[in-house]
């Protein structure tokens, strides 16, 4: 309550602003002087997607590759709102100079927001807005993908097919046909996920805070965690990072999953505790991992390393396993996916704009 009261009354403010600035209503001030949007983290796909979807919204954007952090916050001086993406730090410190910056709404061009900190934003009056549903297929889709490669090997047999190697040695893999897939997490993403694995063939059981009637009467059977860990031949996440999920994969949830399972995660890194996954590898029980995110991503992915030591023990541990297969947080890029993003954030600054209600905020609850 007390936060959409300080959302309403920020959005009043700065439509005075708007009026003081432009002498018109807040409705028109995009017409007059367009409001400016700092992006922090740019790629450019951004710069491709945003800068064409931008000619229906006419905003100014400056784009600047490095990340949002306490050090560059002040690249946002002069701007109304900033838009980031995963590994911006969005934390109190960088809030607080982002207000007294003049900046009024943060933007964030993707789903998750476990790198918000959304007391302070509230504090200040920020409200924070995001893109809860872009193409779930995208991500669902990649992790379909990441469990078929591990699997059936192809990227291992690409190579060898390259090297005039033509043996199947190594490569043997099993159906999926018959198999029990657990998902942890059955929103957005994860129902789409369930739906393909019940389309191959699939046990599908689920564990989520939330039930979905329309996947039980698909087939989805849920249960609770601790009767989902022991029968899954595949465990795949996709439930957000935050104080009830982090860690969920850890010693003891990996002691009661099935000796040679696979896990693969698309979520969040700190749904996973690294180190015993491991472990577990290490010692066999787990069967193979697939991964499009990881804890200490933030130095690592977005960037080409390839002349640089790597000074992250953990991630090159990981790499050395023939049954770990990693993505730099590519689970959301595809041409639906971009697209959506950009509309909804520009639509998402476009109703803040106008004054009207911000359907993809993200609420802060005490
Ligand atoms: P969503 O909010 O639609 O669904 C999340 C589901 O998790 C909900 O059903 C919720 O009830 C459930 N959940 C919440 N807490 C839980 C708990 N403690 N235990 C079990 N289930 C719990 O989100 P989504 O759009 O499906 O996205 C899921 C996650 O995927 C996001 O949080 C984000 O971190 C990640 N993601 C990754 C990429 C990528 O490129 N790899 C892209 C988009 C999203």
């Amino acid at each position: 309550g007390g936060n959409r009261y300080l959302i309403r009354e920020i959005q009043r403010i700065a439509k005075t602003l708007f009026i003081l600035e432009s002498g018109t209503p807040g409705s028109h001030y995009l017409n007059v002087i367009p409001m400016k949007i700092t992006f922090f983290s740019t790629q450019s796909y951004d710069k491709t997607f945003f800068e064409s979807h931008n000619k229906d919204f006419g905003f100014e954007i400056d784009f600047f590759e490095v990340a949002l952090t306490e050090q560059t916050v002040n690249l946002a001086a002069g701007a109304q709102a900033v838009c980031v993406f995963v590994n911006d730090r969005v934390n109190a410190a960088v809030l607080e100079k982002l207000a007294a910056l003049g900046v009024i709404i943060i933007a964030l061009r993707c789903a998750g927001f476990n790198n918000v900190d959304l007391a302070a934003a509230a504090k200040r009056g920020l409200p924070v807005v995001r893109v809860p549903a872009y193409s779930p297929h995208a991500v669902a889709e990649h992790a379909v993908a990441m469990m078929l490669t591990l699997n059936r090997k192809t990227h291992k047999a690409y190579n060898r097919i390259r090297e005039q190697n033509f043996s199947l040695a190594g490569l043997l893999g099993f159906d999926l046909f018959g198999k029990t897939v657990a998902v942890i997490g059955t929103g957005n993403i994860g129902q789409v996920f369930c739906r393909i694995m019940l389309g191959f063939g699939c046990r599908v059981l689920a564990y989520d805070v939330v039930e979905q009637d329309a996947l039980k009467q698909a087939g989805v059977t849920y249960l609770p965690l601790d009767d989902v860990l022991p029968q899954a031949d595949v465990l795949s996440l996709h439930c957000p990072l935050n104080e009830h999920t982090k860690y969920l994969v850890n010693d003891k949830t990996l002691g009661r999953m099935k000796p040679g399972a696979m896990l693969i995660n698309t979520s969040r890194g700190g749904l996973i505790d690294t180190q015993s996954v491991i472990l577990a590898l290490k010692s066999g029980h787990l069967g193979a991992l697939g991964v499009d995110v990881y804890e200490q991503e933030e130095s690592l992915f977005f960037r080409d390393l390839s002349d640089h030591i790597v000074t992250d023990d953990v991630i090159m541990r990981l790499i050395s396993f023939p049954n770990v297969l990693i993505t730099a947080h590519q689970g959301f890029f595809t041409q639906e996916a971009l697209t959506q993003i950009a509309q909804v954030t520009l639509g998402n600054l476009k109703a803040f704009t106008e004054g009207k209600p911000l359907t993809n905020a993200v609420r802060f609850i005490s």
